[in-house]
């Protein structure tokens, strides 16, 4: 049996994105929005039924992209959890907002909904789920409570692409939803992201802010003879040669998500009797949630034996990895007095969970060698 050292994360390449590349190189138009742009855009709303997406060079981009569109400023409050990458508050913060940490469920880690309607105050200008490990929040519950009160829902949906609730895609449910293909998810293209822009009264000024706030689609269109500044703006959209990199991607988007389906399965079967024995907690997936096997986060009991099962996994040549340390706690956070309590579940969580490596690329037999050490931490 092979020891070769087994990665946390490594990066699948599908096929064609060189070939993609040097196709937009030779067409003559590497800048953004051409041919490889739109046709990501359309296999987006495709894939997802969104009505509207522009790509974005990264998931951050798209949250601050969001940001700008919801008219976030300062004096507003933003809701997210604090269990999370620290984009998801970022983009809110850059806007001069205070991101108001909200604490998660014990089973899926994501946003706690029955602790949403006592965050909200007359600041609260959005709220923002993060659908953890690509297994959806509460959606129905969240939505509910946001249209009572008239706020918008920016869905984090960085790790849910192809995972869905109830049958709707990850990201198409909020008035906005935001992915990432950065290379550690689950379709890459080393730096990337997109922007869904469900709520229809958003869509042209989106399409402006996108283009560095200018008018500059109606003039594609034909609609204006030149194109001028008409509003906020940056530069949020990825050059052709990263949109013909997911272009490929795209393409191979079921099987992608089908193999690492595989892989979850034979974790879930794999490490079942140790659950069963008490020795640790698997990911739970609801049943109306549609898996897209991002992560494989395992819970153990004790912070000293998370620690032990990543330092004996390192061991033997295994990535084994934990996050994220809370934002609510952080030395930012502290710093800009955004801490206004303990998040008991939050704090918990992040002191015991452990993730294995879950790729692509990771082989049956190097997964049972994962599984296999797994045991004998235990045994
Ligand atoms: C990866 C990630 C991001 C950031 O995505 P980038 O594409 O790297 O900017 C934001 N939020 C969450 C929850 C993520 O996992």
């Amino acid at each position: 049996m092979s020891d070769d050292p087994i990665p946390f994360n490594y990066p699948f390449v599908a096929g064609k994105e060189l070939y993609y590349m040097a196709e937009a190189v030779f067409s003559g138009q590497i800048a953004s929005n051409g041919a490889f742009t739109r046709r990501c855009q359309a296999e987006l709303e495709r894939r997802t039924g969104a009505e509207k997406v522009l790509l974005t060079h990264s998931c951050t981009a798209a949250l601050e992209l969001a940001a700008l569109l919801c008219g976030v400023a300062p004096g507003h409050e933003v809701i997210m959890p604090s269990f999370t990458f620290v984009s998801t508050a970022n983009a809110f913060v850059l806007r001069g907002a205070t991101p108001v940490f909200v604490d998660i469920r014990p089973d899926t880690l994501n946003l706690d909904e029955s602790l949403l309607e006592a965050a909200i105050t007359p600041r609260t200008r959005a709220i923002v789920p993060v659908h953890y490990a690509g297994v959806a929040c509460d959606m129905d519950a969240i939505m509910g409570i946001a249209r009572a009160h008239g706020i918008p829902v920016i869905e984090d949906a960085a790790q849910g692409i192809e995972a869905s609730y109830k049958g709707r895609a990850l990201g198409t449910i909020g008035d906005l939803g935001c992915w990432s293909f950065h290379e550690t998810k689950n379709l890459i293209c080393g730096e990337g992201g997109a922007l869904a822009v469900n709520d229809p009264a958003l869509r042209e000024r989106a399409q402006i802010l996108w283009e560095k706030g200018t008018d500059r689609a109606a003039f594609e269109r034909g609609e204006v003879d030149r194109y001028t500044w008409q509003d906020l703006g940056s530069s949020f959209a990825p050059s052709e040669l990263i949109a013909g990199f997911l272009a490929a991607q795209l393409e191979e988007a079921e099987q992608i998500t089908a193999r690492r389906a595989a892989t979850h399965r034979r974790y879930l079967e794999g490490l079942h009797d140790l659950e069963q024995a008490g020795k640790l907690q698997l990911p739970r997936v609801p049943a109306d949630c549609g898996n897209n096997a991002h992560l494989f986060p395992l819970l153990l009991p004790t912070q000293e034996q998370r620690d032990a099962l990543l330092s004996f996994l390192r061991g033997r040549g295994i990535g084994a990895v934990f996050h994220y340390i809370p934002l609510h706690d952080s030395p930012f956070a502290r710093r800009a007095g955004y801490y206004t309590g303990p998040l008991p579940v939050t704090e918990d969580v992040s002191r015991r969970l452990a993730r294995l490596p879950c790729y692509y690329e990771l082989s049956p037999e190097q997964q049972q060698r994962v599984i296999d050490a797994v045991h004998a931490f235990f045994a």
